[in-house]
C-alpha cells in the first residue's frame, strides 16, 4: 500500500500533469471505486470543471476543483493513476476502472486490479468526512516530543502500532514505521504509553529523516509501486529491515533481523539495535 512518500509522489506527478485542466468526459469502466455513488451523479460531478489543485493528506489525495468541489481518493492496496499525454501515446494495459479525459485529449487512467480503491465526492463548503479525526502530518510543527508522550498516554497497545494509527500521526504505514524505529533504536513491542521523551525525540527525529530520504526516491517499490509518469521508486535498496528477515543487520552488522507479527501485520526489527 502506498505510504506517504508514494503518495506524495503521486500528488507531484499528478500536479505536473493535470493541473489546470478541464474534464471534458469521465468514463466509468467498473463501479466498485464509486462506492455508493451512481455511476451518472459520478460523471456529471465533473462536468466542465477544472483541476484547481492536487494536495497529499495522509494517504489520502485530495483534488479541489475551482467551482469549489472536492474529490478524495484513497489508493488502498494496488491504485494508481497513469496518464498520457495525448490520444496517440500507448494506452496503460489491464485493470483501468475510471478515465477522465481532459480539454486537451490527454487523459488519467484509474487503475486498480484488486478494487480496494476509494473515491468520495464533496460539494463546495462540505465538511469533508476524511479530513476529521485525521492525525497531523509528520513535518507538521505541532508534532513534539511533549505532543506525542501526550498523543500516547493512554494507549496500552505496541508502539509500533500507535505509529500506524492514522488518528495519531497521518501518512505511516508498515515499511516507513518499520525502518523508522530501527533508526531511532527503538523495540516496536514496547508499549505506547510507556515511552520517555529522548525516545518520543528519537522517533520524531528519524521519522522526518527516513520520509525526507524516501520521498528524495521517489518512494519504495516493493511489488508495483509506480509514479503517475510510470516510473517506479527507489527507495527499497536504502531499506535496513522491512522485508530483510533472517539477513544480517547493515547497521550493527551483529544480529538478524527478526520477523514477528503485531496486530496481523508483519514488523522487521533488529534484536540488537533496538533493545
Ligand atoms: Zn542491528
Amino acid at each position: 500500500m502506498p505510504e506517504l512518500p508514494e503518495v506524495e509522489t503521486i500528488v507531484q506527478g499528478l500536479r505536473h500533469c493535470i493541473l489546470a485542466k478541464q474534464i471534458i468526459s469521465v468514463q466509468v469502466r467498473h463501479k466498485k471505486p464509486l462506492g455508493n455513488l451512481h455511476e451518472q451523479e459520478f460523471k456529471n460531478f465533473f462536468r466542465r470543471e477544472i483541476v484547481q489543485n492536487i494536495e497529499r493528506w495522509g494517504k489520502y489525495i485530495h483534488f479541489s476543483f475551482t467551482s469549489g468541489k472536492s474529490m478524495i481518493v484513497h489508493l488502498r492496496m494496488t491504485g494508481k493513476f497513469v496518464y498520457r499525454s495525448n490520444s496517440g501515446s500507448p494506452q496503460p494495459a489491464a485493470h483501468i476502472r475510471i478515465i477522465f479525459t481532459f480539454n486537451d485529449k490527454s487523459a488519467l487512467y484509474f487503475q486498480d486490479m484488486r478494487l480496494f480503491a476509494t473515491f468520495s465526492l464533496y460539494p463546495p463548503h462540505h465538511t469533508i468526512r476524511e479530513k476529521q479525526n485525521l492525525g497531523p502530518d509528520p513535518f507538521a510543527r505541532q508534532i513534539t516530543a511533549p505532543w506525542f508522550i501526550d498523543v500516547v498516554k493512554n494507549r496500552k497497545i505496541a508502539l509500533k502500532s500507535a505509529l500506524l494509527d492514522q488518528h495519531v500521526i497521518s501518512g505511516l504505514g508498515n515499511i516507513y514505521v518499520c525502518e523508522i524505529l530501527h533508526k531511532a533504536g527503538i523495540d516496536p513491542r514496547l508499549t505506547a504509553y510507556k515511552i520517555t521523551r529522548g525516545q518520543a525525540q528519537k522517533i520524531i527525529n528519524s521519522m522526518r529523516k527516513v520520509l525526507k530520504l524516501a520521498l528524495k526516491y521517489n518512494g519504495t517499490t516493493i511489488r508495483d509501486f509506480n509514479g503517475v509518469d510510470n516510473k517506479s521508486g527507489r527507495f527499497q535498496q536504502l531499506l535496513r529491515v522491512y522485508q530483510r528477515a533472517g539477513k544480517l543487520c547493515k547497521t550493527c552488522g551483529q544480529a538478524s533481523i527478526q520477523k514477528i507479527k503485531q496486530a496481523q501485520r508483519s514488523t522487521f526489527f533488529c534484536p540488537h539495535c533496538q533493545s
